[in-house]
């Protein structure tokens, strides 16, 4: 069996895997983080590894900027500027322009203020459009909160859910408002192509607000190229900015002035410490702001982001698809009568950059993997999902990531009572 891995022919072999990390321009980043011995860590894509810089950030705020400074430290440390500061940051990686982005509460929170702000620009130009539509698949959160807004809403407004049996173009009719889409999605790592679909949404006169969860800082993002109306998306994941850090928000340069979004609170007002009694937004994206920041995880979310900015997004999304090649094809050598089946596209532009399959006991398979220091995740239903980051994961992580996965399977060691045990988080 054959596999390009340096593009060169190689087989498929830990020797030859070693060797192409040997000479992989990003290994060096793999230092910058913090790993425990003894684990391959699939699952950046849920929850990013921690950077080494973290603990000095960390140390530095609690002591220095909070313990030292106290409340000074808004103006003196620069707390207050940090959403944008931040923004500005992450914007280069999105294809965005400084001034567009704030790093800010969740992404949940996020997607809320951005279709609320999208709907209502809507609403003014064409009130017969009360359709927020989304995909079925999509991740739930990102269907709750869309039906929170059309159920706070009432008048009309509705959620509308994409499938197999409605595809996008059959349910872009005349009454959407907003297409509220995942460019990766979480669970098959399938992706859209953002252009072009945001060029339809748009032909047919609705907005479109994209979830970058699972592509900030994994795959190419070109917003501004895209002409996109908002977005929204972790740090946490492929960011690496610590669990919980904030989420971010992009909105189109167009959409400033007129944009609203309802959760109208001091830190997005124009003036937040003249105290005036009535809000009147900040210009620009400021007014995406709603109240008082947690400081030390926007602090720490930094280390991530600048390990992020200094590495070439080329060279990440290059090894992210060889990787994901090389765990499919090694997947498929070994594959033989296991009911594993494949559910990320093979298209490299229609891949993002975790591989996923489905497997009547991924559960309890998944368990037995994380038990031997294989750590990925599982979604229902049956999925198993690898995430890799070209920061820190190699082609010999994947190389035994998937030996490990079939001694497990070969072996039917995910068999027992504890890995059949369901914990709180999967
Ligand atoms: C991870 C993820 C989220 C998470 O939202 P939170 O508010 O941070 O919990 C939202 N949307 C998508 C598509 C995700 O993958």
């Amino acid at each position: 069996m054959e596999l390009s891995l340096t593009g060169t022919s190689a087989p498929l072999t830990a020797e030859a895997c070693a060797a192409a990390d040997g000479a992989d321009p990003l290994a060096r980043f793999r230092d910058e983080f913090i790993l425990p011995e003894g684990v391959i860590y699939l699952d950046g894509n849920s929850l990013g590894a921690r950077p080494a810089s973290a603990a000095g950030v960390a140390a530095r705020v609690l002591e220095q900027e909070w313990g030292e400074g106290l409340i000074r430290s808004w103006n003196s440390a620069g707390w207050f500027e940090l959403p944008g500061r931040l923004g500005d940051k992450l914007a280069g990686l999105l294809g965005a322009g400084p001034g567009q982005v704030v790093v800010t509460d969740t992404t949940s929170l996020n997607l809320f203020k951005a279709l609320a702000a999208a709907v209502e620009l809507q609403r003014s130009a064409d009130p017969a459009r009360t359709i927020i539509l989304t995909e079925r698949d999509n991740f739930p959160t990102d269907i709750y909160i869309a039906e929170g807004i059309a159920g706070f809403l009432g008048q009309g407004y509705s959620v509308r859910l994409i499938d197999d049996s409605l595809p996008l173009e059959a349910a872009l009719g005349g009454d959407v408002a907003v297409v509220a889409l995942s460019h990766v999605n979480y669970r098959t790592g399938a992706m859209w192509d953002m252009a072009a679909t945001t060029a339809a949404i748009h032909d047919a006169g609705a907005l479109a607000v994209w979830d970058l969860a699972h592509s900030a800082g994994a795959v190419p993002v070109d917003l501004a190229g895209s002409d996109a109306d908002f977005a929204v998306g972790c740090t946490y994941k492929y960011l690496n900015g610590g669990p919980g850090s904030p989420a971010f928000l992009w909105a189109n340069p167009r959409h400033h002035a007129a944009a609203r979004q309802p959760l109208s609170g001091w830190w997005g007002h124009a003036k937040p410490f003249a105290m005036e009694d009535s809000f009147a937004p900040a210009e620009g994206i400021g007014k995406f702001l709603c109240g008082t920041q947690p400081i030390l995880s926007l602090a720490v979310a930094e280390c991530g982001l600048d390990i992020a900015l200094a590495a070439s997004s080329e060279l990440v999304r290059e090894k992210s698809l060889v990787l994901t090649d090389l765990f499919i094809t090694l997947v498929e050598a070994r594959q033989g009568s296991h009911p594993l089946e494949l559910i990320t596209p093979r298209d490299h532009a229609r891949r993002g950059s975790h591989v996923s399959y489905v497997h009547p006991e991924g559960y309890s398979v998944m368990q037995a993997l994380i038990a031997r220091g294989v750590i990925g995740d599982y979604r229902e239903p049956g999925v198993l999902r690898f995430g890799v980051t070209p920061l820190y994961v190699g082609r010999l992580d994947v190389f035994n990531a998937v030996e490990a996965l079939f001694d497990i399977l070969d072996n039917r060691l995910w068999d027992t009572e504890e890995f059949r045990t369901r914990l709180q988080v999967t």
